[in-house]
């Protein structure tokens, strides 16, 4: 095999989502809606399967015309500056792909990432296979407050955030809201980052696959609003998925778009047709209904709002500790107050959360992710006490869910 696959072998969604089937547990697990789409989606997507000979053949690799067109208009708005339809955007199978293209357009080997943790697992491996080595600084709870319990007590020191830009540093990758914590980056923190992507000339990838899902006020801001920093937005429509899993986007300057449009035309080349005729129908519902109470993207945070604190109230009944998160669709949970003896001598060299989970799955018949998986072998043994729950879930599965956290007290 080649070198740049080493220690990449193991996948926490593989592993995790297998294990939770075998043992037919109520999933919290993997980031997965079990509801289906809105009808207007499944119905577009029906109309263009039986739409004719064009639904089914290649249609144009960098995006589908009806497509890009709605996200530059859709997208453009958001921004409030012109998007270009067939310069400054690539669509992509899923942000998985936006993020891969990302980083093989941009880093060379010995080039250095930097990467916030706790970061959504694939962003390493990526840069990895990129020849890029990742280098990590951490979100750190608020101290001197008493215990973190939101999100936004996690914090990135300035200080410590410059301190990791050196002249081999090419991207920095944000995730807001970020997985698996759900903290909702604040203008002010994003300006610090932004200001420091200037000054050292770096590209920021943008992983924003959560930006309608925020709550209690908190509000989704983009980086660099009113600086000249290069920015990539990466994203999906949320929770849709037929559509969030097969269609993503870039949207970022030409200049870089270009490269990126490189890497896709020989490696993916495109995504299948009727999937983005369908996203660039419902794209449009969006943009004539946007801010009204018919939007989608409005009327699904409010779902998920009923569904987090209702989650949060369970978990904190049977004793653990949840950090509400501001945005998204995880809530990571403290489980260190639980004393559980696991009886497997053969896992020792595992993270705890690794355990736990396990054991959690197997005996209890309820699938979670642990956290440490989210972190860098260097910082994993600090963050072995979080377990990440899942909430864009029937109320039926957080039901179960419910009964089997308060049985086994
Ligand atoms: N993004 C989803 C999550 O965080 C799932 C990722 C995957 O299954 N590969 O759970």
């Amino acid at each position: 095999h080649a070198r740049r696959l080493e220690g990449i072998d193991k996948n926490i969604w593989v592993e995790f989502t297998q294990l939770a089937a075998d043992y037919k547990a109520v999933n919290l697990g993997q980031g997965f809606p079990d509801f289906s789409p809105p009808a207007f989606i499944q119905e577009a997507f029906c109309k263009a399967v039986g739409g004719g000979c064009t639904m089914h053949q290649y249609t144009r690799a960098f995006g589908h015309p009806p497509l890009v067109k709605i996200l530059a208009k859709f997208f453009g708005r958001v921004l409030g500056r012109d998007i270009d339809p067939w310069e400054d955007i690539l669509v992509t199978v899923g942000a998985y792909e936006a993020l891969f293209c990302s980083f093989q357009a941009l880093i060379d080997e010995g080039d250095e990432v930097i990467i916030i943790e706790p970061f959504f697992d694939c962003y390493q491996p990526m840069v990895k296979m990129a020849g890029g080595t990742a280098v990590y600084v951490p979100l750190r709870p608020r101290s001197g407050s008493g215990m973190a319990l939101s999100s936004a007590d996690w914090i990135l020191s300035p200080e410590e955030l410059e301190g990791k830009f050196t002249p081999r540093t090419k991207a920095i990758v944000i995730n807001t809201p970020n997985n698996p914590l759900g903290k909702v980056f604040q203008k002010e923190e994003l300006q610090v980052i932004a200001d420091l992507c200037v000054k050292h000339d770096v590209v920021c990838i943008s992983d924003e696959v959560y930006e309608w899902l925020t709550y209690d006020g908190a509000k989704h801001v983009k980086i660099g609003e009113n600086c000249c920093c290069w920015r990539i937005f990466l994203n999906k429509i949320p929770s849709v998925p037929l559509d969030g899993r097969l269609v993503g986007w870039a949207v970022g300057p030409r200049r870089v778009m270009t490269h990126l449009k490189t890497v896709h035309q020989n490696s993916i080349y495109h995504s299948a047709t009727a999937a983005q005729e369908a996203v660039a129908v419902g794209f449009q519902r969006e943009y004539d209904c946007f801010g009204t109470k018919e939007s989608y993207l409005k009327q699904l945070p409010e779902m998920l709002h009923h569904k987090r604190l209702r989650l949060a109230q369970c978990l904190q009944s049977v004793g653990l500790q949840p950090i509400l998160p501001q945005g998204g669709y995880f809530m990571i949970a403290d489980i260190s107050s639980l004393k559980v003896d696991f009886n497997d001598p053969s896992a020792q060299d595992e993270p705890y959360d690794y355990r736990f989970v396990k054991w959690l799955i197997k005996e209890k018949g309820l699938a979670t992710i642990p956290v440490s998986a989210f972190y860098s072998p260097e910082h994993q043994k600090d963050f072995q006490n979080y377990i990440r729950f899942c909430f864009v879930k029937e109320n039926a599965t957080l039901n179960a869910a419910e009964e089997i956290l308060k049985q086994w007290n």
